[in-house]
């Protein structure tokens, strides 16, 4: 039996950086940007308005106050996307929106509040201005936020909705990343009936396929269910080749020591087993190898383990670092904190155990508790989980009251 680490290192070192692929900058979110992005244009294009109010030459409003404010005509009003076609003279202002370009011969804008213009009704042809202004006031500067040739985004960031923003900001709909992998998804088992059928004796509706696709969506990938496999080998291997397209293979069940586990056996055949078993629980039953593609690849199988809660901890911890590396991310680990343990927990057979805890937070320290009976078949177990606590493998348990690492399952800094 290999350790998580031993098992998780095999893994990435089958697995490369995907190709890139142009993607509509709203389908790109959590990809790796595959290109540097340069801008042609000023952002903001010209100086324009921070403020609703009246531009005005500042010197003009020197010695301007409550008590002796300085009058100036209202030549014209302008709003945010014309331009006006006057110049502010000494003895005007221009009444100016948010956004709107400063017209010529201004400098600075007087924001509504420090006018008399509440006491107008509508544009008024005269206003009254009641405080001095700084020159540059209220006006946001050409370029200010970009500048035209400046490289805005580097080659390697992950894209998250700002960088849609300034992508959308250039004008572009289209960017180059890192493409997602295609990860299919194969159940195996007489008992599993897929979702949406009706139940017969003794059958069980095939949860993980579904359970493990959400995990695949969740971190970037594509997933391409292949349905059932019966636990025979001719209906495993025909369910695989379906999937020979794809990045990575997932197979569900089938890995123990049982009469029908038969997935080693089909690695074994139809390409090669990298390791099975690893020093955990759950998920000691975990395969990894390849299957050769009939022509000449061979691509990476991960063979997760059947029960519910075991495939989903076992994704955690290898399929979503590979998931992540094949999108050329450089993050792989998982957020962890450290929270004092609240329940004792007893490690019998020197594996490294992942134990579903709910976090609390109380005077700023983290405080997790098992979330209750925690077979590897209570997905209840899951759903109520903020973290999986880590019991290390040489440690023959934890006490109450003792510090645990946990990783915490929906503290994602990935998308
Ligand atoms: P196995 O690893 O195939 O022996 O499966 C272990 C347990 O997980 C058995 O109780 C299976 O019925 C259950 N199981 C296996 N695959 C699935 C699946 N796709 N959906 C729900 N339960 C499953
Ligand atoms: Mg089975």
């Amino acid at each position: 039996m290999i350790s998580v680490e031993q098992a998780l290192e095999k893994i990435l070192s089958y697995v490369d950086v995907l190709g890139e692929e142009e993607r509509s900058i709203l389908d790109c979110l959590g990809q790796v940007l595959a290109e540097d992005i340069y801008s042609n244009i000023n952002i903001p294009p010209l100086d324009n308005s921070a403020m609703d109010g009246y531009a005005v030459r500042s010197g003009e409003t020197r010695g301007a106050s409550q008590q002796s404010p300085r009058r100036l005509q209202v030549i014209d009003t302008v709003s945010a996307g014309s331009i006006s076609g006057h110049k502010v003279e000494p003895g005007t202002a221009i009444r100016i929106m948010t956004g709107a370009p400063v017209p010529e011969g201004a400098d600075s804008v007087v924001k509504f509040e420090d006018t008399d213009e509440a006491q107008h009704k509508g544009s008024p042809a005269e206003i009254g201005i009641l405080s001095e202004a700084e020159a540059g006031l209220n006006i946001r500067r050409a370029g200010e936020d970009i500048t035209a040739g400046a490289k805005v985004l580097s080659k390697g960031i992950v894209i998250r909705p700002q960088e849609v923003g300034i992508l959308a900001s250039l004008g572009r709909s289209l960017v180059t990343v890192t493409r997602r992998p295609v990860i299919a998804i194969l159940a195996t088992g007489d008992e599993l009936v897929d979702i949406n059928q009706p139940l017969p004796a003794g059958k069980i509706y095939n949860s993980n396929t579904y359970s493990v696709a959400a995990q695949v969506r969740r971190y970037g990938g594509i997933p391409k269910i292949l349905g059932i496999a019966l636990d025979r080998e001719g209906s495993l291997v025909s369910g695989l080749h379906h999937g020979l397209d794809a990045d990575m293979l997932i197979t569900i069940g089938g890995v123990s020591t049982g009469d029908y586990d038969i997935v080693k056996d089909v690695l074994a055949k139809e390409g090669e087993v990298a390791f099975w078993t690893v020093r955990m629980k759950p998920g000691k039953p975990l395969a990894f190898g390849t299957i050769k593609d009939g022509a000449s690849r061979n691509i990476p199988l991960l063979g997760l383990p059947g029960n519910p809660v075991s495939s989903m901890v076992t994704f955690e911890l290898f399929a979503r670092p590979t998931i992540l590396k094949m999108m050329g991310r450089k993050k792989l680990s998982k957020p962890t904190i450290e929270a004092t343990i609240e329940d004792s927990i007893v490690n019998t057979d020197g594996r490294r155990i992942l134990a579903r805890v709910t976090i609390e937070q109380r005077n700023g320290q983290y405080f997790a508790r098992l979330t209750g009976p925690q077979g590897s078949g209570i997905l209840t177990s899951m759903t109520s989980a903020d973290g999986l606590a880590i019991i290390p493998e040489d440690r023959a348990g934890v006490e109450k009251g003792e510090a645990v690492q946990v990783m915490m399952v929906d503290w994602s800094e990935e998308i």
